[in-house]
C-alpha cells in the first residue's frame, strides 16, 4: 500500500529543516526530500555568517550540520531524491496505485489506512526521479541559486574576497576598497549598503545605463566615495590566498586595465529553484507567491525561505518561514 503522509518537505536548507524541527514537534507524519548529499542548501558554502543571532562569526558548514542534527535529534525522516513536478489525487487513487517505491521501505515509514472518509480528498503527489510520494500537504522549501560571473578566480576565490551577498558579508570589508558588478536593484542597493562601510566602492556595468531603479541610482550617484565603471566587464578575479584584483575589459574600446579591489560583490541576478513547480502554483519572475504563512494559489501546498516573494532571503527568514509554514499545513490538515 502506498503511503499517504500529512506533510512532505521538499528541499532541506533552512527553509526545509526548520520546517521538518516544527513538523516533529507538533507530531506530523512527514518526510524531507533533498536532492544533494547534504542538508544545509546554500549555508553550506558560507564561509561565515555573523548575522544569525546568537550564533556570531558561525562557520556556514557547521551551522548547515547544525540545523540538520537538530532534525535528525527530533526523529526527521530524509529521503535522497530530486522533485521533478508535483501532481494532485485522491487517496482512493492512491490506494489503487502500483508505484510503491523502494525508498518508501528503506526509510521504514508506516503506512496510513485509508478510510472511506478521505478516500475523495485531495492528495499531492510528487514525482521525484527516484520514486514518487503522496501526502496531504507539501512545503516547497527549494531555494534559490546565485548567479555566477563564470570567470577565471570566482571559484577559488568565493568566500576569500568574492561574495554573493552585501548583507550577510559587507562587514567584513569596513574600511576597504570594493566592487559590485551588476546594474539593477539588487547592486544598486548592495553598493548603497557598502557605501556607507567601505573606504572606496566601485560599481562595474556592462552597460552605460543601469537597469536599477531611478531613486537607488539617484542616492548612489550622490555618495562620494562610489564610483561606477561604465560599459567594463569582468575578464578575471585576481589573487592568491584573497582577492587583489580585477581585470577589466571596457567593451565598446576593448581595452584592458587592473582595478585593484579586496572584496568583489557579485550581484548578477538570483534564480529561484522554481522550474519543478512552473504551472502548478502561481508564481512572479520565477519565485512562487506566498505570504509570510506561506499559503500558495494552491490548497494544501505552502512555500518557504528564498523560494517565495520576499522581501529579504536570508537564514533568519528562511528558519521563519519554515516555521510558519508548519503553522499553516496544521491548520490546513486540522480544518480539512
Ligand atoms: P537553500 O539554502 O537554497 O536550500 C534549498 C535546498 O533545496 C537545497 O539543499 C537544495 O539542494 C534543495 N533542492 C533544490 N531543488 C530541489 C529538488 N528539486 N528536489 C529536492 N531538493 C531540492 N544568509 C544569511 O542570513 N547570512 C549569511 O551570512 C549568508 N551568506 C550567504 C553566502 C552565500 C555565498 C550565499 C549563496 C547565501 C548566503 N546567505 C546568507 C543566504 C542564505 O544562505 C539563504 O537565504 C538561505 O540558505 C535560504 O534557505 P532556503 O532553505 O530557502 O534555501
Amino acid at each position: 500500500m502506498n503511503t499517504i503522509h500529512d506533510l512532505i518537505i521538499i528541499g532541506s536548507g533552512p527553509a526545509g529543516l526548520a520546517a521538518a524541527i516544527y513538523a516533529q514537534r507538533a507530531e506530523l507524519d512527514s518526510i524531507v526530500i533533498e536532492k544533494s548529499g547534504m542538508s544545509g542548501g546554500q549555508v553550506l558554502t558560507t564561509y561565515e555568517v555573523d548575522n544569525y543571532p546568537g550564533l556570531p562569526g558561525a562557520n556556514g558548514f557547521d551551522l548547515g550540520m547544525n540545523f540538520r542534527s537538530h532534525a535528525d535529534t527530533l526523529g526527521a525522516v530524509f529521503v535522497e531524491d530530486e522533485v521533478q513536478s508535483l501532481e494532485k489525487t485522491t487517496a482512493a487513487q492512491v490506494a489503487g496505485a502500483e508505484e510503491e517505491t523502494e525508498l518508501y521501505q528503506a526509510a521504514e515509514i508506516s503506512a496510513t489506512d485509508i478510510s472511506a472518509d478521505e478516500a475523495g480528498k485531495l492528495v499531492h503527489k510528487v514525482v521525484g526521479a527516484k520514486g514518487v510520494y503522496y501526502a496531504r500537504t507539501v512545503i516547497l522549501a527549494t531555494g534559490a541559486t546565485h548567479r555566477k560571473l563564470g570567470v577565471p578566480g570566482e571559484e577559488k576565490l568565493t568566500g576569500s574576497g568574492v561574495s554573493y551577498c552585501a548583507t550577510c558579508d559587507g562587514a567584513f570589508f569596513k574600511n576597504k576598497t570594493t566592487a559590485v558588478i551588476g546594474g539593477g536593484d539588487v547592486a544598486l542597493e548592495d553598493a548603497i549598503f557598502l557605501a556607507r562601510m567601505c573606504e572606496k566602492v566601485y560599481v562595474i556595468h556592462r552597460r552605460d545605463e543601469f537597469r536599477g531603479a531611478k531613486s537607488l541610482q539617484k542616492k548612489l550617484m550622490s555618495m562620494d566615495n562610489v564610483e561606477i565603471i561604465w560599459d567594463s566587464v569582468v575578464e578575471e578575479i585576481q589573487g592568491q590566498w584573497q582577492v587583489s584584483g580585477l581585470k577589466l575589459r571596457q567593451v565598446k574600446t576593448e581595452e584592458e586595465r587592473i582595478l585593484p579591489v579586496q572584496g568583489v560583490f557579485v550581484a548578477v541576478g538570483i534564480s529561484p529553484n522554481s522550474g519543478e513547480f512552473e504551472g502548478t502554483v502561481d508564481m512572479e519572475r520565477g519565485y512562487i507567491k506566498a505570504g509570510e504563512d506561506g499559503k500558495t494559489s494552491e490548497p494544501g501546498i505552502f512555500a518557504a525561505g528564498d523560494i517565495r516573494t520576499k522581501q529579504l532571503r536570508q537564514i533568519i527568514t528562511a528558519a521563519a518561514d519554515g516555521a510558519n509554514a508548519v503553522t499553516s499545513v496544521e491548520r490546513y490538515l486540522t480544518e480539512d
